[in-house]
């Protein structure tokens, strides 16, 4: 999965995100409905090409907790969105590397068919760049154009920032996948991260860079195209969100992305996929919320600190 959550151990939480209906203090808990559902989520799997420092989801090269998807297995969740009526505007896919899976074209097609925007979140290394994910990319973008959105990941515009995190040559590579999609007209956006010290319009200046020295037609100052995800000290102590909290910070449950996502996975032994509030939380039995997505529409009790430092506070989204 490729966005950027520094996913160090939370030491400072103890007593907090116990009971799902209420905080430490015995105030209501917040929750959220799914109000407006807009990007239905798939996790191909955990397996990666390479290991970064601080994958969220801890992909890797060994890492198959989430099994990859088959086609079959996607396509009745399109059917469902159908049959609910939901205004989904997009298919999103996510890992591990999606393109490691060797599915991933058929699952685009399954949804592009369908009439869905296709967003893949992929490092455009050596995965993508196999012949037979050429081939399939080359036609799908024949067939849908524009429908068809690759996000890639560039952890910082530096090398040495990037390299440190995802190793040595990794930026190289990168910027070689990207290049073959630049080439062959693909819309591309990014995925990338503010480090610590820099301030977003340094960030985005330093990404507009890297673009214009690539020749890439992506736009640096669009949050929605780059999408820069802050870092965070995940050994801070975070706030438990309350009901009073929206008014407090002037948010409304909308503002997050479960009230407009949903994330299909598919755990290692399980017999069938399942669907869980969001992209964040894929290991936390709490969140899983059923096997179909009519099951999965029901309220989230924002029982983490995931919920309070990404999403209330940091403002933090998967689903830009
Ligand atoms: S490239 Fe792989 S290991 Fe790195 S953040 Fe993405 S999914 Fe995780
Ligand atoms: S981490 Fe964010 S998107 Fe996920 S359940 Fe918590 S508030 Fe919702």
């Amino acid at each position: 999965m490729d966005d950027y959550i520094n996913n160090l151990p939370v030491t400072a939480n103890i007593g907090k995100f116990q009971d799902p209906l209420t905080t430490a203090t015995g105030e209501l808990r917040a929750h959220v409905p799914l109000s407006n559902p807009e990007t239905i989520w798939f996790n191909t799997g955990t397996l990666c090409n390479i290991t970064c420092a601080n994958c969220y989801i801890e992909s890797s090269p060994t890492n198959d907790a989430l099994v990859y998807m088959s086609r079959a297995e996607v396509e009745p969740y399109l059917d469902e969105i159908s049959e609910l009526g939901w205004a989904v505007r997009e298919i999103a896919f996510t890992g591990g590397e999606p393109f490691m899976n060797p599915e991933m074209i058929g699952m685009m097609e399954a949804a592009l068919e369908r009439g869905f925007e296709v967003l893949v979140l992929t490092n455009a290394m050596r995965p993508m760049m196999r012949k037979s994910m050429q081939a399939g990319l080359l036609d799908l973008h024949e067939r849908f154009g524009d429908k068809i959105t690759l996000r890639i990941s560039v952890d910082h515009y530096s090398e040495e920032l990037h390299d440190a995190e995802r190793g040595k040559g990794s930026l190289a590579r990168t910027l070689e996948g990207m290049g073959w999609l630049r080439d062959n007209g693909f819309n591309m956006a990014v995925a990338g991260r503010i480090a610590f010290h820099e301030n977003e319009a340094q960030a985005r200046a330093g990404y507009a860079h890297l673009y214009a020295e690539n020749n890439f037609k992506i736009d640096a100052q669009n949050a929605g195209i780059t999408v820069l995800f802050p870092e965070m000290d995940m050994s801070a102590e975070v706030p438990e969100i309350t009901t009073e909290c929206w008014g407090i910070l002037n948010k409304s449950p909308d503002d997050v992305m479960c009230s407009s996502s949903r994330m299909v996975v598919k755990r290692k032994g399980a017999e069938r996929p399942a669907v869980l509030a969001c992209t964040l939380l894929a290991y936390e039995p709490e969140f899983e919320l059923g096997a179909t997505l009519r099951e999965a529409s029901k309220l989230v009790q924002l029982n983490h600190p995931h919920c309070a430092k990404f999403c209330v506070l940091g403002g933090a989204s998967c689903s830009a």
